[in-house]
């Protein structure tokens, strides 16, 4: 409950129906938010969603996907109509490729960038339309270790990161005269899917066992281990509180140490 105002938060986290967006909305509702689970999957938002009712906070699953903007405006629009607000908007949702960049092609780039970018620039207009009215509101967009420096069989991928952590610095810019904050998070490696998914197309490509590709990338850390979603999430819980008020513009790494700068 925000003790200045006497009300509850509420926030939508997109992509939100397993791995980091999950523990995400897990722990903004453990902070005392009303979550919005997001995902393509209608099914599994709502898993997560009545996972999250049992915490004692209210929890709805909407399907939107996040690169369609008649369908990202719908979800804010219900979401606002349902909870009367919208304090904070994690833009989540992403998706990978493993591929040369040499053999990427203009279908490789148009669909990793209508998630990775469209998805969090949509997701950011909808909620600043309603944070500029409430007078405030955090903007918080998954960024990447991909942000920061290139990575071979991942050039597409960086890209959206980039174009994330430049559209992060522009919004903050655009947006901070009307108390919304916008910044960015940049997890390393971190366990689930989606690296289950990358160790095994790294592997066929550089003709590695089952494990082997990430066996080599949690050498690169120097805290010498994969990150959990939780860690992600409690930095996501500090970018949505009012701790991090006089933070916008940023996109800061928290990586175990894997790239120093
Ligand atoms: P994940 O693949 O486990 O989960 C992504 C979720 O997003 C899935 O539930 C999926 O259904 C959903 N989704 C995909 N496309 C969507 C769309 N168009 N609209 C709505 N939902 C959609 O991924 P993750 O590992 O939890 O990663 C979450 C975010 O963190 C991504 O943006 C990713 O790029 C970023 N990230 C992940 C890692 C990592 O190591 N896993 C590292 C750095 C950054």
């Amino acid at each position: 409950m925000s003790s200045s105002e006497n009300i509850r938060k509420t926030a939508i986290v997109t992509g939100a129906g397993q791995g980091i967006g999950r523990a995400i909305a897990l722990r903004l509702a453990q902070d005392g938010m009303n979550v919005v689970i997001n995902d393509i999957s209608q099914a599994t938002a709502d898993l997560v969603a009545e996972e999250i009712r049992t915490i004692g906070v209210e929890s709805v699953g909407i399907k939107a996907d996040v690169s369609i903007r008649a369908e990202v405006d719908a979800m804010v629009s219900r979401v606002v109509k349902k909870f009367g607000r919208l304090d904070v908007m994690v833009s989540n949702a992403g998706i990978h490729q493993v591929k040369p960049a040499l053999e990427t092609t203009e279908e490789d780039v148009d669909k990793l960038f209508n998630v990775n970018y469209k998805g969090v620039l949509f997701c950011a207009q909808a909620a600043a339309m309603q944070m500029i009215q409430q007078g405030g509101g955090k903007i918080i967009n998954a960024a990447s270790i991909a942000a920061h420096a290139g990575f071979p069989l991942q050039s597409t991928y960086c890209a959206t990161k980039f174009a994330v952590r430049g559209l992060t610095q522009s919004l903050a810019k655009e947006l901070g005269p009307y108390g919304v904050t916008v910044n960015a998070y940049c997890p390393g490696i971190v366990g689930g899917p989606m690296w289950d998914v990358l160790d095994e197309e790294i592997g066929k490509v550089m003709g590695l066992a089952k494990g082997e590709a990430l066996k080599k990338a949690t050498e690169m850390v120097a805290l010498g281990r994969v990150q959990t979603p939780e860690e992600v999430a409690k930095f996501v819980s500090f970018l949505a509180s009012s701790d991090s008020d006089y933070m916008t513009g940023q996109s800061p790494l928290m990586d175990g140490g894997l790239i120093m700068i």
